[in-house]
């Protein structure tokens, strides 16, 4: 089976949420438009990753030759929804030193003094990178929000904000891919349990989680907002069910790989005489 066989579509078509879609009824465990074998994942995966690595490549090299081009994706979801697999095992398909990759956490006193989308200005991928935001702006419309954390006025207008913020973002070049993460409320106690009971995974709990897991209708409402407010045509959403892993990793991977191929890249030109180069090369004697 090719890829174009193993989907139905491309995902950004088939992960792209319709019009009137509801996040709260969206299907966590859902693998919307794979047709493949869960058997022939990890081979399909291995193949999509040299692809990737190569399109990653391509673009690192425009980037140490002058070009303008980025790509950047950012990574939502609730807690255990999966961010942190996604840059290992998607991200971790890429060489590392082409990626810039932070996670927004509670803001930093220092952060606080300044304009939320200070520090996301900041983390942004230089020309030639690919950033990874492991949270991001969209927090001071999530948890912001949920708990109230500046007055209703105030988040009410950081929608736009942010819009106009991603649209200056595209238009200097960079190719913004926006990831939801959905889990449900069974896996998300699935996998906290797993953390409470595995040794090696108990550094990863954190009491406040329960505190947000309380709060999940809240938060589904405003993923909604976000959702309905902030997908536009240069800076789309997509929805990625996450109950699976692998399902997600390949869904991101798609992602991941359609923003790339759009810059269509070629290799860049020498910016020497090469016939010269090589006549010199062959001729030398150190
Ligand atoms: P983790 O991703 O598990 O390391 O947790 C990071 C925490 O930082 C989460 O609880 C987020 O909700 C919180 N966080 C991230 N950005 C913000 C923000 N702008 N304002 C308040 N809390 C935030
Ligand atoms: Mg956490």
């Amino acid at each position: 089976m090719s890829t174009s066989e193993r989907w139905s579509a491309p995902a950004s078509e088939v992960l792209r949420p319709e019009p009137g879609f509801r996040f709260a009824a969206a299907d966590a465990g859902g693998t919307p438009g794979w047709r493949g074998d869960k058997d022939d994942v990890e081979d399909h995966l291995a193949k999509r990753a040299a692809h990737l690595s190569d399109l990653q490549e391509r673009l690192y090299a425009h980037g140490r030759s002058g070009g303008r081009r980025s790509v950047l994706l950012v990574l939502q979801g609730m807690d255990t929804a999966g961010k942190g697999g996604i840059v290992r095992h998607v991200v971790g398909l890429v060489d590392p030193g082409g990626v810039q990759h932070t996670s927004f956490g509670v803001p930093t006193a220092a952060e606080r003094e300044h304009h939320f989308l200070w520090r996301i200005r900041n983390a942004l991928p230089a020309p030639g990178y690919l950033g990874v935001f492991d949270r991001s702006q969209y927090e001071d419309v999530l948890v912001a929000r949920v708990h109230g954390l500046v007055p209703p006025d105030v988040w009410e207008a950081r929608y736009d904000e942010i819009n106009a913020f991603e649209r200056a973002i595209a238009e200097a070049g960079t190719v913004i891919v926006k990831v939801a993460l959905v889990v449900s409320l069974d896996e998300q106690r699935a996998r906290l349990q797993e953390r409470l009971d595995r040794a090696d995974k108990r550094w990863k709990y954190n009491p406040d989680d329960l505190d947000e897991r309380v709060l999940w209708s809240v938060y589904q409402q405003a993923y909604q907002a976000v959702l309905d407010r902030t997908s536009t045509d240069v800076a789309p959403w997509y929805v990625v069910p996450a109950d699976k892993k692998w399902f997600a990793r390949l869904a991101v991977t798609e992602l991941l790989t359609e923003s790339l191929e759009s810059l269509d890249l070629d290799w860049p030109p020498a910016h020497f005489d090469v016939a010269a180069e090589t006549a010199r090369l062959a001729e030398l004697r150190p």
